[in-house]
C-alpha cells in the first residue's frame, strides 16, 4: 500500500499492510543527493524530499518553515543585525503582521512552493506537510530565549501580547498551505518542560497552541501533530489538552509513562534516540531499540505511531536508518504481532 492508501484505509476502518511509520530525517537528507543542501533552488529542495522518501518509504514527508523562520522572516525587514530582530518583547506586537504570509515572506513562499511541487508529483501516493514552528519558538526567534523567559516573570503582558502576534501570523501562514489541502505540523522545541515549568507553559503555551490546532481544523480538518523536545513528562496532560492529533514523545520521556499519562487522549509516537543507537549504534543495537519502543507503546488506547525520537543527527549512519525502517516495518505489520517484539525475540 502507499502511505495515502494506508491513511485512507485506516481512516475508513478498512484493514492495512503495516500501521504507518514515521522518520524525522531532516540534516542528513542532502547527503543522499550528494550533499546539496537546503538552500538549492526549489527543484533541488524537492528533489531530495522525494529522494529520502524513496529510499525509506516512510508515511509522512514536507517541508518545514524552520524553526528561526518567523525571526528570518522580520529580520530582513528590520535591517536589524546580530541573531534576533527584536532586543524588547514589548516591541513584537508593532511588527506588521502581513509579512508572516507566503506573499510577502521569500522562506515562507519557497516552503509553499516546494509543497505545492510535491502534492502534485507525488498526489497518488503521498501527503506532503507543511511544519511550522509554535509561537513559543516563534516569539524565542524575535526576541532571544534570555529575553523571552525574563519577560515570562517581569512582563507577561508583552509575553501574552507576543505570543498572541506570532499565533496570529502562524495561523495566516498555515492558512494558504491549508487552504491547498496541505495539512500543517507544530515543533515547538522551546516550550519543552526542559525549559518552561508547567505553570508557565499552561499560562502562556498551552492556550496559544490550543487556538492554532483549533482554527486549522476549522479550516481543513486534517488534525495537527506536535512535537515538542526535551523532557515534557510533566507538561504531556497539558499538551495533550491543546488538541493535537497526535503528539512526538521525544527520547527523553519513558514512551511507558507518556503511555499511561496521554495515550488515552491522543496518538503518539516516538522515540528511537537519535542521538543514542541511531548516531553511534550499530543496525542491530536500533533495531533493538525500535522494538523497545513498540513493546511499551504498541498498545497505547489512541495508537502509536513509530518515529524518531528528535530529528536525526547529520551524521548518521544510512544503514542504521535504514535498519530502523527495515525493523519498524515488521513491528508495524498488521495486524500487530505483539510476540515478536517482546522481550528476548
Ligand atoms: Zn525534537
Amino acid at each position: 500500500m502507499t502511505p495515502k492508501e494506508r491513511a485512507d484505509a485506516l481512516k475508513n476502518g478498512k484493514s492495512v499492510d503495516r500501521i504507518p511509520i514515521r522518520m524525522i530525517y531532516g540534516p542528513p537528507s542532502g547527503r543522499l543527493m550528494g550533499d546539496v543542501s537546503s538552500s538549492g533552488t526549489l527543484r533541488d529542495d524537492v528533489d531530495c524530499i522525494k529522494k529520502v522518501y524513496e529510499v525509506f518509504g516512510m508515511d509522512s514527508i514536507g517541508t518545514a518553515y524552520g524553526l528561526y523562520g518567523v525571526g528570518n522572516a522580520y529580520r530582513a525587514v528590520l535591517e536589524n543585525d546580530l541573531e534576533h530582530p527584536l532586543k524588547n518583547i514589548a516591541d513584537v506586537a508593532k511588527l506588521d503582521l502581513s509579512v508572516l504570509s507566503v506573499e510577502k515572506d521569500p522562506g515562507a513562499k519557497k516552503c509553499f512552493e516546494v509543497a505545492q511541487v510535491l502534492s502534485e508529483e507525488l498526489k497518488d501516493e503521498i501527503t506532503c506537510e507543511m511544519c511550522l514552528p509554535g509561537a513559543f519558538t516563534g516569539v524565542l526567534s524575535l526576541v532571544g530565549l534570555e529575553n523571552l523567559l525574563r519577560a515570562l516573570i517581569r512582563n507577561p503582558d508583552a509575553v501574552h501580547e507576543a505570543m498572541g502576534f506570532v499565533t496570529a501570523g502562524l495561523i495566516q501562514l498555515a492558512r494558504s498551505f491549508l487552504e491547498m489541502e496541505i495539512p500543517v505540523s507544530i515543533a515547538d522545541p522551546v516550550a519543552s518542560g526542559s525549559v518552561v515549568s508547567k505553570q508557565h507553559f499552561d499560562e502562556f503555551i498551552a492556550p496559544y497552541s490550543t487556538k492554532f490546532i483549533d482554527e486549522c481544523n476549522r479550516i481543513r480538518p486534517f488534525g495537527v501533530s506536535g512535537h515538542i523536545c526535551g523532557d515534557t513528562s510533566k507538561i504531556l496532560e497539558s499538551i495533550a489538552g491543546c488538541g493535537y492529533s497526535n503528539v512526538d514523545i521525544d527520547n527523553t520521556v519513558d514512551l511507558a509513562y507518556a503511555k499511561n499519562k496521554i495515550g488515552g487522549i491522543v496518538n503518539i509516537s516516538g522515540n528511537v534516540n537519535p542521538a543514542g543507537s541511531l548516531l553511534f549504534g550499530t543496525p542491530s543495537e536500533v533495531e533493538r531499540d525500535v522494538r523497545e519502543c513498540f513493546r511499551k507503546a504498541w498498545d497505547s488506547p489512541k495508537g502509536f505511531t513509530i518515529n524518531t525520537g528528535c530529528d536525526t543527527a547529520r551524521d548518521t549512519p544510512l544503514e542504521n536508518s535504514l535498519a530502523f525502517m527495515k525493523e519498524a516495518r515488521k513491528c508495524a505489520s498488521f495486524p500487530v504481532n505483539p510476540e515478536y517484539f517482546m522481550e528476548g525475540k
